[in-house]
């Protein structure tokens, strides 16, 4: 008998009659006999809801006040797949993350999980009762309900089924797996039956938010079982594995990732001399702004550009502290730029094939897509372009890299 965790993100509870499917699901799962721990979402556009409320209050709401209010979508979405279950005939009992007793730190809107108690779910999982357990939020050590950050619940589900060593995560969305790129943009784009967790990693952290980030670390880090499947359609889904094949089929690059989230900020005309970076970015990172990519112009009369992105939710805040930064340095001008986007390629297939990153470059070029910033890694290339051409970027490198679905190939 095997214990499984699955997690059933917002449009998979976004009604009830959908509700009622995923406890159809559920019983039938329970029926061949496992042991089913179910986390679940908000209702799909709850937690929007709820946050656009809290700013009807105050622009920026005050973080415990906000995780107080966000954590109800959940709460509710758990008490009404219990009730399903229950109507159904088979015993269900449902927790909110205090009562489990998911034990974070007191990062409001984006804690992370320390600990998780898992007697009481054991003890009901060993009554025959199917646990469900509230997605996105837990308690800190003060008693505070805390949230886990946009995405969150595929990280709860991930971190129990660590903590109750579980056979296997299952996470189940509106899309039947992880795809070479968002099929919502590029409609040829492929369903992946693996791919690495050292990919899925890069891909979420580089925009695909089908799987939070933190999911995806925690099932590297606990060696989780993962397995990315549709709500209501059956099919094998994608497993996110440890193992790379080494195939000959291995493509280059297992998948596109692309993020409308960052701005872009330049400060001109700043002395070259040494520790100006750090003069730069010092009082960025000071003020808790995360910078992502960075470049430094070759100097010219002694005097050089240098180049950052941050958060576009940063971009105000960081303007201001460059502002600062550049009267006090005498640079010349502070610029900004928040149309932009990032594209990435993705794959651990890049280690062994030489000329990627200038496959990519010639595929833009012959868009005539200018390429503002780039940034590499062992197994990514990153280029940040204007963000009008974000989704011709996204499927001309699809092509490029032959993604492209057979069937419709050339269409
Ligand atoms: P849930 O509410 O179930 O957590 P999400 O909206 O968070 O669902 O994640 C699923 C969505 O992620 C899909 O509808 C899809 O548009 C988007 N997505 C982005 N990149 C990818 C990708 N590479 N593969 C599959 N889906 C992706
Ligand atoms: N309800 C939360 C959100 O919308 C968490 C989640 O869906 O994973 O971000
Ligand atoms: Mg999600």
């Amino acid at each position: 008998m095997a214990l499984i965790v699955q997690k059933f993100g917002g449009t998979s509870v976004g009604t009830v009659e959908r509700i009622e499917q995923v406890a159809e699901k559920v019983k039938k799962f329970r029926e061949g006999g496992d042991d089913i721990v179910v986390v679940v979402s908000a209702m799909s556009g709850e937690t929007n809801r709820l946050i656009d409320l809290a700013k009807q209050i105050s622009e920026q709401p005050v973080p415990r006040e906000l995780d107080v209010m966000v954590s109800t979508g959940e709460q509710v979405t758990i008490a009404l797949l219990a009730m399903a279950l229950i109507k159904r005939g088979v015993p269900a009992v449902s927790y909110t993350g205090n009562q489990v007793r998911i034990l974070t730190d007191s990062a409001h809107n984006k804690a992370r999980i320390l600990q998780i108690d898992d007697q009481k779910i054991r003890a009901d999982l060993k009554a025959g009762r199917v646990v469900v357990v509230a997605g996105f939020q837990g308690v800190d050590e003060h008693g505070n309900i805390t949230t886990l950050g946009r995405g969150g619940s595929d990280t709860t589900g991930v971190a129990l089924a660590a903590a109750l060593k579980a056979d296997e995560c299952q996470i189940y969305t509106d899309v039947d797996g992880v795809y070479t790129t968002d099929p919502r943009v590029v409609p040829q784009a492929q369903r992946l039956d693996k791919i690495t967790f050292e990919e899925m990693l890069e891909m979420a952290s580089l925009g695909s938010k089908v799987l939070q980030i933190r999911s995806v670390e925690f099932a590297g880090k606990y060696n989780v079982p993962l397995r990315v499947l549709h709500s209501f359609q059956e099919g094998p889904g994608t497993l996110i594995t440890l193992d790379e094949e080494e195939s000959m089929e291995q493509p280059i690059i297992s998948g596109i990732a692309f993020n409308r989230d960052e701005a872009k900020l330049t400060i001109r005309g700043v002395p070259d001399i040494p520790g100006v970076a750090f003069k730069i970015l010092g009082p960025i990172s000071a003020s808790n702004i995360e910078v992502d990519m960075i470049v430094q112009n070759v100097a010219h009369d002694n005097t050089t550009d240098f180049t950052f992105t941050v958060h576009r939710n940063d971009y105000q805040n960081a303007q201001r502290v460059l502002e600062q930064t550049a009267s006090e340095l005498g640079a010349r001008e502070v610029i900004g730029d928040t149309k932009i986007a990032k594209v990435s390629i993705v794959g651990v297939g890049m280690r062994s094939h030489a000329g990627v990153a200038s496959r990519m470059f010639e595929a833009l070029a012959k868009e005539t897509i200018n390429i503002q910033m780039i940034s590499t890694s062992e197994i990514k290339v990153s280029v940040v372009i204007e963000e009008k051409y974000l989704e011709l970027a996204v499927r001309a490198l699809h092509t490029a890299f032959e993604l492209d679905a057979p069937s419709r190939q050339g269409e």
